[in-house]
């Protein structure tokens, strides 16, 4: 176990290489996960493509079942009640190889494995987990979270279902209406939340619709016809008089919000991770297509137009394993370090995650973002046959839209990230305030003129990074000062600041995994030097649109100078050698 970081504390710490774990570092047991999992989803799944894009609902429900069979949907639910009880890492790493292959069963599976399961696990009294978790870590009973309502998405806190206590005391009785609900046609498990007669906060509950006294009492809308994810099964459903026992409450009474926030805090990392072998696939697809098909009487894979592209995309799956895996650990080390303190597991858990919640939406948000892209130019790789449903790329765009709504929708992610540091920030539980002001002082003096010895490796790509956590603290800080607590009102700024936050965790995982693991003259190497490269040039975006909006005169000359003091490349590298060299390697090898 490594030295336990504090959430958000990347950005005023200097991370030695060594704190970084990565996909490298797999433990025997983990790999023969990962190669369980993909390769029952190259048998299972992968053939069946065209059912699953035509509403084969049943389809996704069968597979679910095969993959409760192998374990693999009680990764994470301790032994004691009938899972694997294994560690964060494992559980990205299974959500990692079981998603890539089709967008329905992801959908599926993280609302099973993600939302649908935790409440209980980690809010559950110890009768509720012994009667829920056993079944859904097997896949003899699936589960569903229904929290979206058509009035309240993403002010979730603001939906109408109604709790209401029965005459005896031992029911509460539940009226309303849910939407958008994943797995709903296949559930037996419902996690769901009502608010208690006029009660502020929603409060969380789980029943099985088996054990129902009126099976009426819970029904649903028709599947919706969605864009993409089209066999995974998403309907509207309806409360009627539902009877609960009062057993069946999760947490306590107005602390649903929170429940529900957990969830989606672990949703999101895993979100993160349920995209990876997607962009795999896509990029394999991609390579393999581009050798094959041949134009102007050569392979399109030797014009430089589409080797930018390979290399853009193997970059982007390179970088976003690095941010999630190193992520995972983090989340994994802290749980550890809670339970060795005396914590019970269940609550070492919730406060785990809660302490990664800002890195949890930054990984979201790249990782969902980044993923249509590579979609995207997969579909531009393809030309006229990316567009028709006969090869993967049209499916597999239409899937990766999702990624962007759910969970969360990436604007609120955003919003959220830089909300909760400045609010960690303000409560002195993240010092920002030191550093920004340091940083203050230095750009009031001379700076220096003298070169640094770059010449040990990434030695100069960590120097930036370091100066790139200047520019966040700079621009946030003074915009901080402008605004005070009006600044949660600046969603312009607040999304400027996030973009520079997800860039500077991104690009400084991947320099740190190629710092650990490869040489200097690697191609993951290159790959974290161009990921930097690009980073940078968003950093200054961003930036420079906060600064001249908010700021004027010698301030706004002052930032404006610090900013190019603090992105500055000196030794800048060769960015289309870097790309060549990318493209060459995984062209010539014929995947990833
Ligand atoms: C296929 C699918 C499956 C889903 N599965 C589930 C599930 O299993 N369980 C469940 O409970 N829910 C589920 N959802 C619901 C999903 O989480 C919501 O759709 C999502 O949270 C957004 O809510 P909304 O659709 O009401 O959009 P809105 O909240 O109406 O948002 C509309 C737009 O406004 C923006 N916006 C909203 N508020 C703000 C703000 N304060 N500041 C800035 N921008 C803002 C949003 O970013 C978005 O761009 C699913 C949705 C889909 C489409």
């Amino acid at each position: 176990m490594g030295n336990i970081l504090k959430g958000g504390e990347f950005l005023i710490k200097e991370i030695p290489a060594n704190e970084i774990f990565s996909l490298e570092e797999l433990s025997e047991e983990q790999k023969m996960l990962r190669d369980s999992a993909k390769e029952f989803i190259d048998r299972e799944v992968i053939p069946h493509h065209d059912r699953f894009e035509k509403k084969d609902y049943a389809l996704t429900e069968e597979t679910m079942r095969k993959l409760g069979e192998m374990g693999l949907l009680g990764i994470t639910v301790p032994e004691e009640y009938g899972g694997l009880g294994m560690g964060f890492v494992s559980t990205m790493l299974a959500c990692d190889y079981v998603s890539g292959g089709n967008g329905s069963l992801a959908t599926a599976y993280g609302a099973h494995t993600g939302i649908g399961t935790l409440p209980t696990l980690l809010y559950g009294s110890e009768e509720l987990k012994k009667k829920y978790l056993p079944d859904l870590a097997t896949g003899t009973k699936f589960g569903a979270y229904c929290l979206t309502e058509p009035d309240a998405g993403s002010d979730a806190n603001s939906g109408k279902t109604r709790a209401k206590l029965s005459e005896d005391g031992k029911h509460y009785i539940i009226n309303g209406q849910k939407m958008w609900i994943s797995n709903a046609g296949f559930a037996d498990t419902f996690t769901l939340f009502a608010k208690i007669d006029d009660d502020k906060n929603i409060t969380g509950f789980v029943i099985n619709r088996s054990e129902l006294e009126n099976p009426e009492s819970l029904t649903f809308g028709e599947e919706e016809h969605k864009l993409g994810i089209r066999s995974s099964s998403t309907r509207q459903v309806f409360f009627n008089d539902m009877k609960i026992p009062v057993e069946n409450m999760l947490g306590e009474r107005n602390n649903g919000f929170k429940i529900a926030l957990n969830a989606l805090n672990v949703g999101r990392i895993k979100l993160a991770a349920a995209n990876l072998d997607g962009q795999r696939r896509i990029l394999n697809h991609s390579i393999q297509y581009s050798n094959e098909r041949k134009q102007f009487g050569v392979a399109i894979s030797t014009f430089g137009a589409i080797r930018k592209k390979i290399a853009e995309m193997s970059t982007g799956v390179f970088v976003s394993e690095a941010g999630s895996y190193r992520l995972a650990k983090n989340v994994e080390d802290k749980i550890e370090e809670l339970v060795a303190g005396g914590m019970d597991h269940q609550q070492a858990e919730l406060k785990g995650v809660e302490e990664f919640a800002v890195e949890a939406s930054i990984l979201k948000v790249f990782v969902s973002d980044l993923t249509q892209n590579t979609a995207d130019e997969g579909i531009q790789i393809y030309g006229g046959m990316g567009f028709s449903e006969d090869t993967p790329m049209e499916a597999a765009w239409r899937d990766a839209r999702i990624g962007r709504i759910y969970e969360g929708t990436n604007e609120i992610n955003r919003l959220l990230a830089v909300g909760m540091l400045i609010k960690r920030a303000m409560k002195g539980e993240l010092d920002l305030l030191s550093p920004a002001m340091a940083i203050s002082k230095e750009l009031m003096g001379i700076p220096s003129f003298e070169v640094p010895d770059y010449s040990a490796f990434m030695s100069e790509e960590k120097a930036i990074i370091s100066n790139l956590k200047k520019v966040f603290l700079m621009v946030s800080g003074a915009a901080l000062q402008k605004f005070m607590m009006d600044v949660e009102k600046q969603q312009h700024l607040l999304l400027n600041a996030s973009e520079i936050l997800n860039q500077i965790y991104m690009a400084e995982s991947a320099v740190l995994r190629a710092e650990k693991h490869f040489s200097a003259d690697s191609v993951e190497a290159a790959m974290a030097q161009l990921n930097l490269y690009k980073a940078i040039d968003k950093i200054i975006a961003g930036a420079k649109e906060g600064i001249v909006s908010f700021a004027e005169g010698d301030e706004q000359r002052m930032m404006l100078s610090g900013l190019r003091r603090f992105t500055k490349y000196t030794n800048s590298p060769n960015v289309v050698a870097l790309t060549e060299k990318v493209a060459a390697h995984y062209i010539e090898k014929g995947h990833y």
